[in-house]
């Protein structure tokens, strides 16, 4: 390598945890800077919540919880569980790992009975070890009850104190298990009038699955924030946080929950209710953005198609000419796409992710953190080196992942480095289920554009406007927000906070 190379490296290259850029950069690069191997938050990404599946009906329910759950995984990869019942009886496993983990052969055929209720799961509020697992399972007056959750209830500390004041005792430190305790206390003389009840006294984003010896209750919160979709498969019902699932399992899609409905599923079939009157939905846009698998659809949109259209509206935004475009795998390849299509500069693949980095203990030395071992992401130099590169990127939280990237693409030789976000400025933290940090340390809350740019060391840097991006999803364009939540943009949260929430922002994560 020759000097002037080296040289320009050194200039170029900054390291990750240097506290800004100026313009002529100066920082000398030591190779502590990507992949180290250890680092399993290495991209910096919001924590997608959890994942939900059920079954009403079908001989196979836990075989095919197990399927649909493996679909979800990304989900939530901390642990798992499915609980089936046969009408009388409750089987149950769950443990902390993925689900091709927790469940073999034996345990599937051990979970008996033609219901089942499974979950995926990443803490975002309670600690993450397998008493929060879920489902959780209790016995109450009238039985066996069992709960899954994707999503947060938002005044689940208040409701807790008022539980434990009047005697509840608390098995775990699950914002769910709140509903288990309403539901159990509840003087409705009904099972159908308790779950109503409970899910009237709590405000939040969710969308449960419920199950009691004979029926499956399924509920989605007021604003439709957390989305939940029902199938059918030989005659059963099938529910899930996200449609490929039903793709995997061979289930044809119904519809979308609405929002505060609830529906009774037992053997005379299922009753569609509500706990809470019809409004529109405040539906999550990250799901959009970055949570859900791209083969999903929410509201018949599908998200691989509606990134491409975050691509091409961020192109109409803020078109920079250069060489190559690319993306950051996997969830910001679509939008790479639709960038690509819209300004006629070439897709191409300059970065790889390895799929199999999970949980190491592997330190590297720092010899061979000094030669940069790559163990997660690793650029493609024959393809970057020399290029003009457009880096497309879903969002940037705290920003150290995308001064990385820059960096490694900076490293293979790349000339300039020009990022487009295929989202606004992530702002304000999330109360309804994904694990954000607190305000201050998402690099975009109280940080000019430009100041970020030079954070993240690229050439030009812009986010998608909040009126592209809802334009881009295409969801009903009469209704408030086009149906969408959009607060980690615009600190418009469609429900009610505590005000410590509002002050210290980080939830109940
Ligand atoms: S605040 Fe952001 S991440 Fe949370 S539900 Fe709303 S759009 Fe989704």
């Amino acid at each position: 390598m020759s000097d002037e190379r080296l040289t320009f490296r050194s200039k170029r290259i900054v390291q990750a945890d240097s506290p800004a850029i100026d313009a002529s950069g100066n920082s000398l690069w030591t190779g502590q800077y990507y992949n180290e191997g250890v680092d399993n938050d290495y991209f910096d990404k919001l924590k997608e919540e959890c994942g939900v599946f059920g079954v009403y009906g079908h001989s196979e329910a836990s075989a095919l919880s197990f399927y649909g759950l493996h679909a979800l995984q990304h989900r939530g990869e901390e642990s798992a569980g499915i609980c089936t019942s046969d009408g009388k009886n409750f089987y149950y496993h769950r443990d902390m790992g993925l689900v091709k983990e927790v469940f073999d052969n034996e345990r599937i055929k051990y979970l008996q009975g033609p219901a089942a209720i499974g979950h995926v799961r990443y803490s975002t509020s309670g600690a993450s070890k397998l008493q929060n697992a879920q489902p959780l399972v209790f016995k109450y007056k009238g039985g066996d009850l069992a709960i899954a959750t994707n999503g947060n209830i938002v005044n689940a500390p208040e409701i807790r104190a008022e539980l434990e004041e009047l005697g509840s005792i608390f098995q775990t430190t699950s914002d769910t298990e709140v509903v288990i305790h309403l539901i159990a206390r509840s003087k409705q003389k009904n099972i159908n009038d308790a779950v109503k009840e409970a899910l009237q006294r709590i405000v939040g984003g969710f969308a449960f699955l419920i199950l009691v010896n004979d029926r499956l209750f399924v509920a989605q919160d007021a604003h439709g924030l957390r989305p939940l979709a029902i199938g059918r498969l030989d005659g059963a019902y099938v529910f899930a946080s996200e449609t490929c699932a039903f793709e995997t399992i061979g289930a044809t899609y119904e519809r979308d929950l609405r929002p505060g409905e609830l529906l009774i599923i037992d053997e005379k079939g299922m009753t569609e209710d509500r706990f809470a009157p019809l409004q529109q939905r405040s539906l999550c846009a990250m799901e959009f953005i970055y949570f859900s698998r791209p083969d999903s659809d929410i509201d018949e949109i599908n998200l691989h198609s509606a990134r491409k259209r975050m691509g091409r509206q961020l192109a109409m935004e803020a078109f920079v000419d250069a060489d190559i475009v690319t993306g950051v795998p996997d969830s910001s390849i679509s939008a790479a796409i639709g960038f690509a299509e819209q300004t006629g500069i070439p897709y191409e693949l300059g970065m790889i992710k390895n799929r199999y980095t999970g949980r190491t203990f592997i330190q590297p030395s720092q010899e061979l953190r000094e030669r940069g071992v790559k163990m997660k992401l690793s650029a493609v130099r024959k393809v970057v080196e020399g290029k003009r590169v457009v880096m497309i990127d879903d969002s940037i939280v705290r920003g150290t992942t995308s001064l990385r990237i820059v960096n490694m693409l900076r490293e293979a030789g790349a000339k300039e480095v020009h990022v487009r976000i295929s989202s606004p400025p992530y702002k304000n933290p999330c109360f309804y289920g994904i694990d954000t940090p607190d305000r201050k340390d998402l690099i975009a809350h109280e940080r000019t554009v430009e100041e970020i740019r030079i954070a993240i060391n690229a050439d030009s840097l812009h986010f998608l406007t909040k009126e592209g991006l809802l334009e881009a999803i295409g969801r009903t364009p009469d209704e408030f927000n086009r149906g969408m939540c959009t607060a980690c943009f615009d600190n418009n949260y469609p429900t009610a906070l505590s005000e410590e929430m509002e002050a210290v922002g980080c939830g109940t994560c």
